[in-house]
């Protein structure tokens, strides 16, 4: 195996942990410049007006009151002790948790430590992103991370928890676009810059019965880590949705289980995604380009998560 070559931190500083990227070949690194331009911590709005406060709660006891303002109209789904959501809500056998998470917002007399404020830290964990063997880039946390851990143990501890069940880890961040926009810019990305792969992914909430709230988020050019986390048809992160000073939902990856060492971290492009929301990587309305299986034919490329229930095709959005 070749040696890495280490980039030791790819996000100019505006994480709360470094990131770092190992590689072989600086031809690696010279495509990926070309393609992820800017690194962005959180979704950044290009053509929307997307600022829009919720209430807030006048607390002084950091939220942990029921009476919580926040926590009573919107429900409070975190545990404190895993810095993530309740693990039972996040098992993917749990498909009836059905919530957007709202967290305390600017409008709130609660301190920035109030147990409703956790997404909006941004990440907790060093991650770095690294060369698959066969999918291109990947992101798993950081070995030099749990070395640490391990000398700070002193003790001889084989495949060690580095995530918890229910554990936030990072949002799937980048540009809000228009979905028209989205479809330009997808032709324009093969065409102009040769990006195969489809970065672009498009959520629908449905808000009553029938309106439906579309949000395209393409962290292509400009978005955060999840852009480099790829796609499985087993994942050990699922989507969910939360709220805080925005419309405009963040898309918030938890750890469907425990994740240990060395474990790549990945997630179900395909709608696997909490919420009782759909995502458009894969699912379109054109019922006849889905096959029985539901997946969609046409332009698929092949997927390599080598899970046992692999559907060997990774989802792709022909709405785009
Ligand atoms: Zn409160
Ligand atoms: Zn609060
Ligand atoms: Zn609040």
């Amino acid at each position: 195996m070749s040696t890495n070559k280490i980039i030791k931190n790819i996000t100019e500083g505006i994480e709360n942990y470094s990131i770092r990227l190992l590689y072989q070949e600086e031809s690696q690194v010279e495509d990926l410049r070309r393609q992820h331009i800017k690194y962005v911590r959180n979704n950044v709005s290009v053509s929307l007006d997307s600022d829009f406060y919720y209430d807030g709660c006048d607390c002084t006891d950091n939220c942990e009151s029921s009476e919580c303002g926040c926590k009573s109209t919107h429900g409070y789904f975190y545990n404190s002790q895993i810095s993530g959501l309740d693990p039972n809500l996040v098992q993917s056998s749990n498909a009836t948790f059905n919530h957007t998470i709202y967290e305390c917002n600017s409008l709130c007399a609660c301190s920035n430590q109030c147990q409703n404020r956790l997404v909006q830290h941004g990440i907790s964990l060093p991650l770095e992103i690294f060369r698959t063997s066969l999918c291109g880039w990947g992101v798993r946390v950081s070995s030099s991370y749990t070395n640490n851990q391990r000398n700070n143990q002193e003790k001889d501890v084989d495949d060690q928890v580095v995530i918890k069940q229910g554990q936030f880890v990072c949002e799937y961040a980048g540009e809000i676009i228009k979905t028209d926009e989205a479809r330009r810019r997808w032709r324009s990305y093969k065409s102009d810059y040769g990006i195969t792969d489809n970065y672009i992914f498009c959520i629908r909430e449905h808000i009553g019965k029938d309106r439906v709230l579309r949000t395209n988020i393409d962290p292509t050019r400009v978005g955060n880590i999840g852009r480099y986390i790829n796609h499985s048809c087993s994942p050990n992160l699922r989507m969910f949705l939360v709220r805080v000073n925005s419309i405009v939902p963040i898309a918030a990856l938890f750890a469907t289980r425990e994740i240990r060492e060395n474990e790549e971290l990945s997630f179900d492009y395909s709608g696997q995604i909490g919420m009782g929301i759909e995502d458009e990587k894969i699912n379109n309305n054109e019922e006849d380009s889905v096959s029985k299986n539901g997946i969609i034919v046409g332009e698929r490329k092949p997927c390599f998560c080598g899970s046992e229930n692999c559907c060997g095709y990774l989802p792709f959005d022909e709405s785009l």
